[in-house]
C-alpha cells in the first residue's frame, strides 16, 4: 500500500464553516480517520482562484451566488494524504446537496441546505492534484512520517 498511502486530496473548510466555528469540528474527522494533515492556511480566496476551482460550473446559473458565498469570508484549505483518502473524504463530506446528505457523514450532521454545505473535497485523484496546484505552492506542502502508521496501516 505504501505507495497508495501518499495519495492527497483538497478540502475547503467553506465561509459558512469558518463563520460557525467548525473548523476544528471538520479537521477531528480526518484526523480521527487516520489520514495526515501535510499543508493548511486561512485566507481570503478571490475571483481568480474560484474562477480556477470551480472552472467545470462558470456556466451553471448557481455561480454567482457560489462565488458570493465562496468570496464572504476567510476559508480554510487544507491537504489530507492517506490510502484511498479522494474517495474516503468524498464518502465522509457526503452529498452536495446538505438536505439529502446521509446522517453520520459531515454536510449531513453540521448542515441543512445545498448553498451552505461547509466543505469541499477533491472528486477525483486528477482534479485532486491540479485543485492542490491552485491552493498552494508546491513547498507549502509539508512530507512528514506519521508515528503511528503501523497502527493506522498494518504491517
Ligand atoms: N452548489 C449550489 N447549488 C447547486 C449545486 C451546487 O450552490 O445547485 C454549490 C455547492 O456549494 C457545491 C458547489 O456548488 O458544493 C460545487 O458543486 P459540485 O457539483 O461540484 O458539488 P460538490 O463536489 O461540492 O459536492
Amino acid at each position: 500500500w505504501a505507495g497508495s498511502g501518499t495519495e492527497k486530496t483538497l478540502v475547503l473548510v467553506k465561509p459558512d464553516a469558518v463563520q460557525r466555528r467548525l473548523v476544528g469540528t471538520v479537521i477531528q474527522r480526518f484526523e480521527r480517520r487516520g489520514f495526515k494533515l501535510v499543508a493548511m492556511k486561512l485566507l481570503q480566496a478571490d475571483r481568480g482562484l474560484l474562477d480556477k476551482h470551480y472552472q467545470e460550473l462558470l456556466q451553471k446559473p448557481f455561480y454567482p451566488s457560489l462565488l458570493a458565498y465562496m468570496t464572504s469570508g476567510p476559508v480554510v484549505a487544507m491537504v489530507w494524504e492517506g490510502y484511498n483518502v479522494v474517495r474516503s473524504t468524498r464518502a465522509m463530506v457526503g452529498d452536495t446537496d446538505s438536505a439529502v446528505a446521509a446522517a453520520g457523514t459531515i454536510r449531513g450532521d453540521l448542515s441543512m441546505h445545498i448553498s451552505r454545505n461547509v466543505v469541499h473535497a477533491s472528486d477525483s485523484v486528477e482534479t485532486a492534484q491540479r485543485e492542490i496546484s491552485f491552493w498552494f505552492q508546491r513547498d507549502e506542502l509539508v512530507a512528514w512520517e506519521s508515528g503511528d502508521r503501523d497502527y493506522t496501516y498494518g504491517p
